[in-house]
């Protein structure tokens, strides 16, 4: 395998393979860019089948951390970390002091955080060994879960896509579909019930959804018919790639605004939802609200001045559907035309 020819390979600034006999890690560690400042991503677990999967992973989630932390207007550049193995049966303290020492080697110019597969907990014993890490729990100076900050910048980014799709100034008396009522989504569909929206929702847990219809009198579907619900908004929050040739013929929703990573299957689907009447809030774009929390930890800066910036999504949003109407393109490709002019 050559990094170079994968074609997920974006220019990436620099790809680090970290290994630790002693512990069993592991690890990739991509740079993207860092033209606004370090790089900062998360650090997946996940059991790769192989090192060419692992490194694809990387190279296209740290690419992808540059376009999100770029819109959100972070002096931060994009990086993230993947380990290769079992997060349900290969963690250990060991592992994770010997990824610390690896980032440290890298002087600062990858931070590391959670992400699918490692947790608060782990970040402990990175934080051992380097102090290149965020979001870390409270007891070490840490601002714990940034779940709730994702889901704010999704509810504000849902209110700027019915503004402009639907020309209404809230989501009182809309209907939303939420597919995915973990940590983001069960505060989103929080945060809409309270502002007078209608909820459907489904969850494969299917005690979420239940306590969903309890508290905010959601009506629940199947896991499988989310996508087809008669709703004016779709929020994905849950998977990526929900997005593809399959489900696009079944939305009957005007707006797609939700917390998921990497919701388009392929990228010619965003001009496939454009073409439908579809308004997509491009997903890196929306769900920015962790990012900014998490950023604003690692640079000690005031916690009250995070809700702003998370609410600042909005205009963002605002920024990117203006751009596709003026230019007659995807919401998704405006996104990406503005990011890169904000790291190149
Ligand atoms: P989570 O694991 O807490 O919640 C995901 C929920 O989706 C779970 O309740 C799960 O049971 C449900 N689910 C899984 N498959 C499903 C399916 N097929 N149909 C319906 N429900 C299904 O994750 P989360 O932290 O809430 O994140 C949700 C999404 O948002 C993910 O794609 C994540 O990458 C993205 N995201 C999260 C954050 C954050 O701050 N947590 C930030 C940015 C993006």
């Amino acid at each position: 395998m050559s990094i170079f020819e994968l074609p997920d390979f974006d220019g990436h600034e620099q790809v680090v393979f970290a290994s630790d006999s002693q512990s069993g890690l592991k690890a990739i560690i991509a740079i993207h860019n860092t033209h606004r400042g370090p790089a900062m991503g998360g650090c997946r677990m996940w059991a790769y089948p192989d090192s060419t999967a692992a490194a694809t992973d990387a190279l296209r989630l740290a690419r992808g951390m540059t376009y999100k932390n770029a819109m959100a207007g972070l002096p931060i550049g994009g990086g993230k970390a993947v380990i290769i193995g079992d997060a349900r049966t290969s963690k250990s303290p060991e592992l994770f002091r010997a990824l610390g020492r690896a980032i440290d080697q890298l002087g600062g110019r990858y931070i590391t955080a959670e992400d699918v597969g490692t947790s608060p907990a782990d970040m402990t014993f990175v934080r051992e060994q380097t102090r290149y890490v965020a979001g870390l729990s409270g007891d070490l100076g840490g601002t714990g879960d940034p779940s709730p900050a994702t889901a704010l910048g999704v509810f504000v980014g849902i209110e700027a896509a019915v503004r402009h799709r639907l020309g209404v100034d809230s989501v009182n008396g809309l209907t939303v579909a939420v597919q995915g009522l973990g940590h983001v989504g069960y505060d989103l569909a929080r945060r809409l019930h309270e502002a007078g929206a209608r909820l459907i929702v489904a969850d494969i847990d299917r005690a979420n959804g239940e306590r969903a219809a309890a508290q905010f009198g959601a009506r629940i579907v199947a896991p499988d018919e989310i996508v087809d619900a008669q709703a004016d908004v779709f929020a994905p929050c849950a998977l990526g790639a929900v997005l593809n040739r399959q489900t696009l013929p079944r939305l009957k929703c005007s707006v797609v605004a939700g917390a998921a990573n990497n919701q388009l299957a392929t990228d010619d689907i965003g001009e496939m939802l454009r073409d439908a009447g579809v308004l997509y809030a491009p997903d890196y774009v929306i769900n920015a609200g962790g990012i900014i929390k998490v950023c604003a930890e690692y640079l000690q800066e005031p916690v009250d001045s995070v809700e702003d910036r998370v609410r600042a999504i909005s205009g963002t949003l605002d920024e990117v559907f203006q751009m596709a109407e003026r230019d007659g393109i995807a919401t998704s490709r405006a996104a990406d035309t503005l990011a890169r002019a904000r790291f190149a």
